[in-house]
């Protein structure tokens, strides 16, 4: 296994994002796995906390209500920052955490014990704790299976990233893509969002003249150009064929068709060797999460006929989704 790199906060942020998981319903799987971890520390809490920008979230909390707190106030935030487990066996006792709001508030922890949750690739994106109300010792045994049950929530997210990732391009699948589509719109009154989908143009000819395999090469280049286009907390997904779209957060319509503009321009910009160099295309729509949008499907659609519209205006340019004005 390799050592966590605990400098790289960004990587470790890109590392958490490329999960997609944060915001994102209760499930099973990592609920079973807290369950087993309070039966075997007959602890009255156990999390599977991942440490996002300024929170701790909870893809699966036993024993407490809350689904996320400050990062600021969580011992998570200390795990993380080390490559073995963190344990507290009092934290009246420990200047770190004496005056925490988890600690003298609700839900008054007093005794710790976390494994750091390490990716593949060495980033420390959460941790998987135990919590006790009454100080308590953690022996190594103990110790040694949050470990194994780490490894196990690891494992299912990687496993889950698969299940939702595109084989081709390495972008979320379309199921992938919409599960945040749905998070976002149940986000809709705190952050604005943006979707934007495009269709690469005129795409069936390379397929038709250079075979299915060449096809694929320039999907995948495409794709590539595209993410590297995008912030870390944007989202790419591969909606079927030659469709993607991008969901992009916190974002307005002027910076959301700035974004697509971006990718246009970088897949435009591509030169493709097939033997002869290819250059191609896309169309873009844009649609702001208004209120004009009923659900995800009504969304998609807002994008989508706002793509045809750059399809009909000519190709290569992004339209804004009506009402809003055509752009330039
Ligand atoms: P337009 O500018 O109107 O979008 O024209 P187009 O030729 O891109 O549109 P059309 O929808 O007719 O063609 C899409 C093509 O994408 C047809 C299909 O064979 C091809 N395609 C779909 N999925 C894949 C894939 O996974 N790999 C490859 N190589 N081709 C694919
Ligand atoms: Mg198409
Ligand atoms: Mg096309």
């Amino acid at each position: 296994m390799i050592a966590a790199q605990l400098r790289d906060e960004n990587g470790r942020q890109s590392a958490l994002d490329r999960y997609a998981v944060l915001d994102t319903a209760p499930d099973a799987r990592f609920d079973a796995i807290t369950a087993l971890v309070r039966a075997v520390f007959e602890v009255p809490i156990a999390l599977v906390s991942l440490v996002d920008r300024e929170r701790q979230w909870f893809k699966s909390c036993d024993g407490l209500e809350a689904s996320e707190t400050p990062r600021v106030w969580s011992l998570c935030t200390h795990t993380i920052r080390q490559h073995t487990p963190l344990t507290v066996s009092d934290t009246h006792a420990d200047p770190r955490f004496r005056d925490s709001p988890l600690v003298v508030g609700p839900p008054h922890i007093r005794s710790y014990a976390g494994v750091p949750l390490t990716t593949p690739d060495g980033y420390n994106v959460g941790s998987l704790c135990a919590i006790d109300t009454v100080p308590r010792e953690f022996t190594e045994s103990q110790i040694e299976m949050l470990r194994d049950f780490g490894r196990i929530v690891i494992a299912e997210l990687e496993l889950r990233q698969i299940a939702q990732s595109d084989f081709l391009t390495g972008a979320l699948s379309r199921r992938g893509f919409v599960s945040r589509l749905d998070a976002a719109i149940e986000h809709r009154f705190v952050a604005p969002a943006a979707l934007v989908t495009f269709d690469i143009d005129h795409f069936k000819p390379i397929n038709d003249r250079f075979g299915h395999p060449t096809g694929d090469e320039v999907l995948k280049q495409i794709a590539r150009a595209c993410a590297e286009s995008l912030r870390s907390g944007d989202s790419f997904g591969r909606m079927g064929g030659e469709e993607f779209a991008l969901l992009l957060p916190d974002t307005d319509v002027t910076a959301a068709l700035a974004a697509a503009e971006r990718c246009r321009r970088a897949i435009a910009a591509l030169s493709i060797d097939v033997g002869e160099v290819l250059k191609v295309t896309a169309s873009f729509g844009i649609a702001p999460l208004t209120d004009a949008v009923a659900d995800t499907d009504d969304w998609l659609c807002h994008a989508d006929a706002a793509l045809y519209a750059a399809k009909a205006g000519g190709r290569n340019r992004s339209r804004l989704s009506r009402p809003l004005a055509v752009a330039a």
